[in-house]
């Protein structure tokens, strides 16, 4: 099973966020050896034997799928008006605080050149901070690059993920209502999904596609 948010649905564009059960029906995304860092590429056409190192990947080639995998990461897709230009990005806390929504954002902004008041962009399932406490470094380096960014309670030591990007792409002036959310946190939910900290070792590298095509 895949879940599919009504913002790009109403697109037309093809996306869905796996969960456990999610197989795709159809020939094999693009997918990235993804290592935390900011680098968006262009895909085009078949998938690469040798994946790329990358955490996310932009297309406007219909024949070609864009994926990202997580486990309690954030994944993000994004889309310009009609679905014409895609984005997927894999946001831990160290992509997401360094920028890599940012950078896909920016992808699709210079090749479409749609400004960002028509994208849409929709946060899939994370880890959330109902079970992400985080470390007095990640609240450093949150505060360095993102001195503007509030969290909700100042005593609280865990971290928003998908807030922190929410505030970011309103930053990039992406309109509010152009920016879903899933909601739902993969820790909390482990009948749904697989979680790096939820299951420990029993995960055995098990993660979701989370991916997107654009439209014809
Ligand atoms: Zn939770």
């Amino acid at each position: 099973m895949f879940l599919r948010h009504p913002l790009l649905t109403r697109l037309g564009v093809d996306h869905g966020f796996g969960s456990r059960t999610s197989l795709l029906d159809r020939e094999d995304p693009w997918t990235f050896r993804q290592v935390h860092g900011t680098r968006v590429v262009e895909v085009r056409g078949r998938t690469a034997a040798d994946r790329p190192e990358a955490d996310g990947g932009w297309t406007s080639d219909p024949s070609a799928t864009v994926g990202v995998f997580t486990a309690d990461c954030l994944p993000v897709l994004i889309a310009t008006p009609g679905g014409r230009f895609v984005s997927a990005v894999h946001a831990g806390w160290r992509g997401a605080v360094r920028g890599i929504v940012p950078e896909g954002v920016r992808c699709l902004m210079d090749a479409s050149g749609c400004g960002p008041g028509s994208l849409t962009a929709v946060i899939g399932p994370s880890i959330r901070d109902c079970c992400y406490p985080v470390g007095p470094e990640v609240w450093e380096e949150v505060g360095r690059l993102h001195p503007d960014f509030r969290r909700d309670n100042k005593e609280d030591n865990r971290l928003n993920l998908p807030s922190l990007v929410r505030f970011q792409l309103e930053s990039m002036g992406i309109s509010p209502d152009r920016i879903g959310e899933i909601g739902l946190c993969t820790v909390c939910h482990p009948d749904l999904f697989f979680s790096h900290r939820g299951m420990g070792d029993s995960r055995k590298g098990q993660s979701m596609l989370n991916y997107i095509r654009c439209s014809n």
